[in-house]
Parts: C-alpha cells; structure tokens; sequence
C-alpha cells in the first residue's frame, strides 16, 4: 500500500529544510486546524524574530496567543507552547538538540507529561523534530485501516502504532513518509464519504462505508 500511495504522490518530503524547534512549534500548532493556518502562525513568529526557546519562554502569554491567533484556539496553543518550552528550558536550558537526543521512549514520555501535548503531536515530534522512529497515528490513518479491514473500530492509539512499528523497518525516513503518504490519501480521496475512484489503494479489498467517524 505504501508503494501505491508513492507511486501516485512521489515523496513527500515533510517539513523541509525547518529547525527543530519550527518543527515542534508547527506541530503543536497544527492542532485542529489546516496547515496553511500553521503557517501565518510561524511566519508572524518568525517576523517577530520569537522563534527561540528563550524568547518564546519571555514572551507575555497574551502577545504569544495574538502572534499565533491564525492557527486557531490560540489562547489554549499559547499556553501548551509555552508549557512545552519550559519543559524543555527545565531539562536542558535552551539546547533543544540535548531535548529530542534521547530514547525514543524517554522522549515520549517526557512530550506527554506536558500539560496540552498529545500522543500525535508527541510522535509528530518525535519523528518529524528529533528524526526518530516513532510512528504518527491520527484520523486519516484510523479511516484508511479501518476501510481496508486492517484493524477494528475499537483499535486504539498506540494499537495501530504497534501495527504499523512491528511491521516496517526501524527507518525514521520511511515512517516519515509513510505517515506523510497516509495523510494524502485522507485529504484527496479517503474523507468521510470516500472518493474511491482514482485513488492508489484503490485496488486492495476495502469497504468505503466502513469508518464514517474520525475515530
Ligand atoms: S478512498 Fe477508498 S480506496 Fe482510497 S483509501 Fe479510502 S476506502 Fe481505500
């Protein structure tokens, strides 16, 4: 299937050529919300040169909320980003790199235990931030399996990360654009009515009724 899927969309190359921090900035962001929203966010970030662990940390809560208020639900981001850096202020100063440079399960367990941040965007983190092999899960992945029969309505979170881990190579670059490929196919063709036609999986058994919720 992630051959079909790469055949049809090429590589998709994910957050290209950002920092790490740009990247945990935008995954936190990109919340609820489209990432062309994201994108006004960080570029008003950037704009207002606030794109550093220190100065997002010295900036008032209510001037942070107002630079990302493109993205949506600002006051509540504001305060997860804000919860996020000093959790990593707390750790290891302003050295993000020492941050994500640690096992996978001791940054993931260090990700949740901030207040606002989640198992996608931990594994966005994760994966798309420190480069490591922690694989992303989120609606368009739950809707695809569950209409391919690949597992039940009833599976969870980290059951269908534990599918898709213990079945592909520990290769953070493949994981990373499998999620990506997952993503397309959710936005172009798998929605809450499905678009079958012309889709790349289009050939493997599926019933398109099946999971007509997020999940
Ligand atoms: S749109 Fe149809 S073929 Fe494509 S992933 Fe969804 S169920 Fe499968």
């Amino acid at each position: 299937m992630y051959e079909a899927m790469r055949a049809a969309f090429g590589h998709r190359a994910w957050w290209p050529g950002e920092t790490p921090l740009e990247i945990c900035v935008g995954a936190i962001l990109t919340q609820n919300t489209n990432w062309r929203n994201v994108e006004k966010a960080l570029a008003n970030l950037k704009h207002g040169e606030c794109l550093s662990l220190a100065a997002l940390d010295a900036l008032p809560l209510p001037a942070l909320a107002e630079l990302i208020r493109p993205a949506g639900y600002y006051n509540v981001k504001a305060r997860r980003l804000k919860n996020f850096v000093a959790a990593v202020r707390e750790a290891c100063g302003d050295n993000l790199t020492a941050f994500l440079d640690r096992s996978v399960p001791a940054l993931r367990e260090a990700l949740l235990a901030v207040r606002g941040i989640g198992r996608e965007t931990a594994d966005s983190i994760i994966l798309y931030a420190a480069g490591k092999c922690s694989f992303v899960v989120d609606a368009y992945t739950y809707r695809v399996l569950l209409r391919h029969g690949l597992i039940a309505p009833e599976d969870d979170y980290e059951a269908i990360k534990e599918l898709f881990e213990s079945a592909l190579p520990a290769d953070a670059e493949l994981w990373n654009d499998y999620h990506a490929q997952l993503v397309e196919v959710g936005k172009r063709h798998c929605r809450p009515v499905a678009r079958c036609e012309g889709c790349p999986l289009e050939k493997f058994p599926h019933d398109a009724q099946a999971g007509t919720t997020d999940g």
